[in-house]
């Protein structure tokens, strides 16, 4: 497909969707993310071989929330290989993404890296590996996407860290279990940071190219993965990027991809293209409303998938 007929493809999707604002609605268990204009919409994309479309808010920044789960994933994988499947399993949990119950009976090994209990440990490694870790998650996104600008939002992080009696419990509760290595304020500290990274559409549909390009950065030609270790993040990803909405996700959508509570999404069609799309209002298992539909829409009008 050309740049123009992307462009076409997007922009009546764009017009299409624009109507759902309303339907959804807006995260509010955490403050700053809850004081968001709902009416927000953008879409971009990114080609592997050089197109590029940016439609509605796709400059605007936003709280990518759990989308940081993926970096800090890719991060760890890099060093510890298959050692880290001994710490966090990969099947979707069919439960929401803070929930506590599976941890007892799995003696405190999440199910996946995605939802919140299996990101703390991803975290957690992330602390054993780099000694300045809150500069090192930064300077890794910034490469993936060639953006020096991308920053931590201190009032997101702020209230994210003071509303996080749930996240502490659950890095508590594994660490009885000895899956937790580090002290759990510093943990909660790097985490809420993550969580707090500021990006907009097209920096995000960047920094997932090398995904869509196998491992490779097509920005730098720089191997940030192995092949094999792409492919399983993009199959964790398909089975586990959208909380217990994954296999609907599958279902309409058929990429792999991450959202986050702030409304975003990422998803890529391996060897082709990324996409990412963003609009507060979320449904009712925390994904963007109009970012699935957008997607849904997407995948169906150039007859791709990865299925
Ligand atoms: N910062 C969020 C939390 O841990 C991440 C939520 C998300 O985007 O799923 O509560």
């Amino acid at each position: 497909m050309t740049q123009e007929t992307y462009h076409k493809v997007i922009d009546r999707i764009y017009r299409e969707v624009l109507p759902y604002h309303g339907r959804g609605k807006v995260a509010d268990y955490i403050p700053a993310l809850s004081e968001v204009d709902p009416r927000q919409y953008g879409i971009a994309l990114e080609t592997l071989d050089g197109a590029t479309v940016a439609k509605g808010d796709a400059s605007t920044c936003f709280s990518i929330q759990s989308i940081s789960k993926v970096f800090t994933f890719a991060m760890v994988v890099r060093h510890l290989g298959e050692k880290i499947w001994e710490s966090v399993g990969r099947e979707p949990s069919g439960n929401p993404f803070n929930s506590l119950v599976q941890l007892e009976h799995e003696k405190g090994i999440p199910r996946n890296p995605f939802i919140n209990a299996g990101a703390l440990v991803i975290t957690d490694r992330l602390i054993d590996i780099y000694p300045r870790p809150k500069e090192a998650i930064l300077d890794f996104v910034r490469e993936l996407c060639g953006n020096n600008d991308i920053y931590y939002d201190r009032r997101v992080a702020v209230s994210e860290r003071e509303h996080a009696d749930r996240n502490m419990a659950l890095a508590y509760f594994m660490k009885s279990f000895g899956n937790i290595h580090n002290d759990v304020d510093t943990l909660i500290d790097v985490y809420c940071h993550q969580c707090s990274i500021a990006m907009n559409c097209i920096d995000l549909a960047r920094s997932f190219k090398f995904l869509a390009h196998r491992g490779v950065n097509p920005i730098d030609g720089k191997r940030i993965l192995t092949e094999s270790q792409a492919k399983r993040l993009g199959a964790v990803m398909a089975t586990c990027g959208f909380y217990d909405e994954s296999g609907d996700f599958a279902f309409r959508v058929g990429l792999p991809g991450k959202s986050g509570v702030g409304g975003g999404i990422v998803a890529y069609l391996p060897g082709k293209l990324s996409i990412a799309v963003w609009s507060p209002e979320l449904d009712s298992h925390g994904n963007s409303l109009m970012g699935i539909e957008t997607l849904e829409r997407f995948t169906t009008d150039i007859s791709s998938s990865i299925f």
